[in-house]
């Protein structure tokens, strides 16, 4: 007889021996440079904890007010009886940072991306959508009824190419990652924001992996590449740099957000961000705005491990943003990187291997990422146990 619990148990033993089981640790701490889990206490270096907000006084103490002051939770959602003064004011404050007209809060930057595409773009327009893009842009895309068109990561003369196929629709909308997170790579958004308004296209960069501290002010990508007036639609998470508890955001001109607002269904109907995380996610702008002593922080923590880890005969990635991944190419580097991602673990230091299908075959990954919260201290600290666990896995060979 059919069960499903049968069937079910074989699919998660081929993922078991696909080797791409994920396991999840428990942490028994909050979110911090230093954690403990149930079996170790260790540095992180795995987290999006970029700017150290996820755990810092002045946020806390945000939340817990708001706790008092705004209640547990909304129990409804924005259009009914779920938007407090609180909610206003957090997508003013992001409007206001990221320099764009209006922005609309959703439960996630999943649920922002699911809700966006649908609803701007549908019979007759064109989504143009990076081969990179993150899993919640390429769902959201397909949700719209919109023709689809890819090109290769970051590749201009593709890029080109499917803005010459896409000719003749009305709408047309270029999409990336801001920041790639496998590789730590930015878009190169000059030359898309020069291609797009080339063929009358509009942009939208997800920069999830970027607000809070990359570009000068933190504004991210678009101030890093210097097109933030040319970027019409900015999509964002409050999880990662933002005090990283959660929420996700839609910033663009004021029609768009309004339109948002009437008909993009994760914002109609799904529940009002709590208001606890949108006092906190309020005071974590607030810092991150005038955070530059951690923007200096996590750049020299960044060039310190890359200088550590190269003359250590280690291969990086090139770049500058804090996710830098440590390259185990070749057929055994998936083993490899996982072994040594282990180990490491024993050494008091948390990092966390990628392989196929995460990332291409043949370049199985160890991405650290680097946080204004570590000290000089945990950078060398992490250095060292890679050396160590490279010992320990490769006989020193
Ligand atoms: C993390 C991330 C998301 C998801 O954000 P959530 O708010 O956690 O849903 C979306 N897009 C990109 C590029 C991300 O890195």
């Amino acid at each position: 007889m059919y069960t499903i619990k049968d069937d079910l148990s074989a699919t998660l033993q081929e993922i078991r021996d696909a080797g791409l089981w994920k396991a999840e640790r428990e942490l028994t701490s909050p979110q911090q440079a230093h954690i403990t889990t149930t079996k170790a206490q260790a540095i992180n270096f795995c987290a999006n904890n970029y700017l150290g907000l996820a755990d810092h006084p002045e946020v806390l103490a945000a939340a817990s007010a708001a706790l008092q002051e705004w209640g547990f939770g909304m129990a409804s959602v924005r259009f009914i009886c779920g938007t407090q003064e609180l909610h206003t004011r957090l997508e003013a404050s992001i409007s206001d940072f990221l320099q764009m007209e209006e922005t609309i809060l959703y439960s996630s930057c999943f649920d922002a991306n699911g809700g966006v595409f649908e609803v701007l773009f549908g019979e007759g327009d064109a989504i143009i959508s990076d081969a990179l893009n993150h899993a919640s842009l390429i769902d959201g895309i397909r949700l719209s009824k919109a023709a689809r068109y890819r090109y290769a990561n970051a590749d201009m003369d593709d890029l080109r190419a499917q803005l010459e196929s896409a000719k003749g629709a009305r709408r047309t909308v270029v999409v990336t990652d801001g920041v790639f997170s496998m590789d730590g790579y930015l878009a190169p958004l000059e030359q898309i924001c020069d291609l797009a308004e080339e063929y009358g296209a509009m942009v939208l960069v997800d920069d999830s992996h970027a607000v809070g501290f990359v570009g000068d002010g933190g504004r991210g990508t678009p101030e890093a590449c210097g097109v933030m007036d040319r970027v019409d639609l900015v999509t964002g998470t409050l999880g990662k740099a933002l005090g990283g508890a959660s929420g996700g955001y839609v910033s663009g001109p004021a029609e768009v957000v309004a339109l948002l607002r009437q008909r993009s269904r994760p914002y109609l109907f799904s529940n009002a961000v709590a208001p606890v995380v949108a006092a906190g996610s309020l005071k974590a702008i607030e810092i991150a705005r005038a955070a530059d002593d951690g923007r200096a922080a996590l750049r020299r923590n960044t060039l310190m491990f890359r200088e550590l880890m190269t003359e250590a005969g280690f291969d990086l990635l090139p770049g500058t943003h804090p996710i830098t991944p440590v390259m185990f190419p070749g057929d055994d580097g998936a083993r490899q990187a996982a072994q040594i991602a282990d180990t490491m673990l024993e050494h008091g230091v948390y990092v966390i291997a990628f392989s196929y299908p995460v990332v291409p075959q043949g370049q199985a990954r160890i991405r650290v990422q680097l946080s204004a919260a570590h000290t000089e201290a945990d950078v060398r600290a992490c250095v060292a146990a890679f050396v160590a666990a490279r010992d320990e896995v490769t006989g020193g060979e």
